[in-house]
């Protein structure tokens, strides 16, 4: 028999869109399998900014409560954990002990499971890939029963829940290999990069490569500085180690005025970072949370959207056109008077074996829209850019996407659909996005 489920309105970190649902918060691990079979989606920390972690109807099963870790070993870096683990929670464990997450998104504050479902990337994609590479093996509660699924175990069922953005069923126990530190340090280059082709070349050159490269672009910046960016490197450094980062200082307390970031307030922030970030040519020092995690020293920062929320829009462009694509891109945005607060490219190598993962060879950039009449007008003129180019649209981001645009921008769709019919024949594990999509 399952818990008691209770009614509560769901959104995404974007605060769009935002739907009343039923909602369990199992906490004991012997609950997931009957969970399974009545439940209809997995949610995790609710990072996935769009609707990918609220149900399409039924129960959605908040994860966090399992949140055990059953073992690790602090010889060979193997963790064993609950899906509801955070990255946060296993950064406080392993640090200390000279380990490190092997790729680690944007935010500490999203679970195994959710880093699972989404395949995550980092800054370091294109050297190592995405999250599950270093996935051993994970449990899966279907309808149908549980699996333990691994690069050589049950295969299809894995390949389809790395990036299935948790509709194959409920991810239970996770193995995972962690990557080893000397220290709690970074050492770090920021450079500037006066616009999109320098920007691009700073990327693609091997002389400014390391173990994790990012840009911050200024997409407001048109003309000859279009695609203007700071290029940001960094690299693991020798030192002490240290413990997990701390939490977050700073906290926004109400939602801001849905003026407050407009064209000409981003447009100041934009000029003032590009050159104070810019200047620091020369290598400096930084702990692990700013260079990773910037955006987590301030807890409820999507507050800073006001009421209407924010979607973010992240795409992929193959290397051959992602020039062309992200000045297409970047000069309908400009011209819009959409203001990119946060706007982010990073380098992508090759995909992995997800039927439904984001990353493939090439760019990805992220831009974050405050919502405004039209924004999703906007965003479907960029899919159509998107898609001219080859491209795709990231689904852990995603709120709007139409449904026709989403076979074009993922080929292994159908076999995905195959093997989710397998496991779960009564599709009962839809979420909103996978119902907006039609996915399942
Ligand atoms: C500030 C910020 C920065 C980010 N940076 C990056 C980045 O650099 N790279 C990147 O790839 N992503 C990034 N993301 C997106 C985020 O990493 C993903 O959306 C991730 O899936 C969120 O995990 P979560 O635990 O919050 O899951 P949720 O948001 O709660 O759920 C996301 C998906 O995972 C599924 N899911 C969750 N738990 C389970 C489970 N136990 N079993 C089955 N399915 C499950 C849900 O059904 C849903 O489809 C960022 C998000 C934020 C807010």
């Amino acid at each position: 028999m399952t818990a008691a489920t209770v009614k509560q309105t769901l959104a995404g970190w974007g605060r769009y869109p935002q739907v009343a649902s039923q909602v369990a918060r199992p906490d004991r691990y012997a609950e997931v399998a009957a969970w399974a079979r009545e439940a209809s989606l997995a949610r995790g920390m609710g990072r996935a900014y769009g609707d990918a972690a609220i149900s399409a109807g039924g129960t959605t099963v908040l994860m966090t409560r399992l949140n055990r870790f059953i073992s690790f070993d602090a010889d060979s870096g193997l963790l064993r954990a609950e899906a509801g683990v955070t990255l946060d929670e296993i950064l406080q464990v392993v640090m200390a002990q000279g380990w490190f997450l092997p790729v680690t998104p944007g935010t500490r504050y999203v679970t195994l499971g959710g880093a699972i479902a989404a395949d995550v990337h980092g800054k370091n994609h294109h050297h190592v890939g995405s999250f599950s590479a270093f996935v051993q093996s994970f449990e899966l509660f279907t309808p149908a029963g549980a699996l333990t699924c691994s690069a050589s175990e049950n295969v299809e069922a894995f390949n389809a829940t790395v990036g299935g953005m948790g509709m194959t069923g409920l991810i239970g126990e996770v193995t995972l290999q962690l990557k080893r530190i000397q220290s709690g340090n970074m050492l770090v280059q920021h450079l500037p990069a006066p616009d999109l082709a320098t920007a691009l070349a700073l990327m693609d050159s091997p002389e400014h490569d390391d173990e994790y490269t990012v840009a911050w672009i200024d997409c407001l910046a048109g003309g000859k500085h279009l695609g203007r960016s700071v290029f940001m490197r960094g690299h693991h450094a020798e030192g002490p180690l240290t413990a997990g980062p701390g939490p977050a200082r700073l906290k926004l307390p109400v939602n801001l005025p849905t003026l407050a970031l407009n064209r000409y307030s981003v447009k100041a922030f934009n000029a003032f970072y590009y050159r104070w970030e810019g200047r620091k040519q020369k290598s400096f020092h930084c702990d692990i949370a700013p260079f990773f995690y910037p955006l987590d020293g301030i807890r409820d920062w999507n507050r800073l959207y006001g009421k209407p929320g924010f979607v973010q829009y992240q795409f992929l462009l193959p290397p051959e056109t992602a020039a062309a694509g992200l000045k297409s891109v970047l000069e309908r945005l400009a011209k819009s008077g959409n203001a990119s607060f946060l706007a982010v490219l990073k380098r992508f190598g090759p995909g992995g074996s997800g039927l439904m993962s984001f990353p493939a060879p090439g760019y990805t950039l992220a831009l974050d829209l405050p919502l405004r009449h039209d924004t999703l007008a906007l965003l479907d003129t960029l899919d159509a850019v998107v898609l001219e180019h080859g491209g795709r649209v990231y689904l852990a981001k995603d709120a709007r996407l139409a449904a026709s645009n989403l076979v074009r921008m993922y080929p292994q769709l159908d076999e995905w659909r195959r093997i989710r019919a397998t496991l779960d024949p009564d599709r009962l594990f839809v979420s909103a996005l996978g119902q907006r999509l039609e996915m399942c």
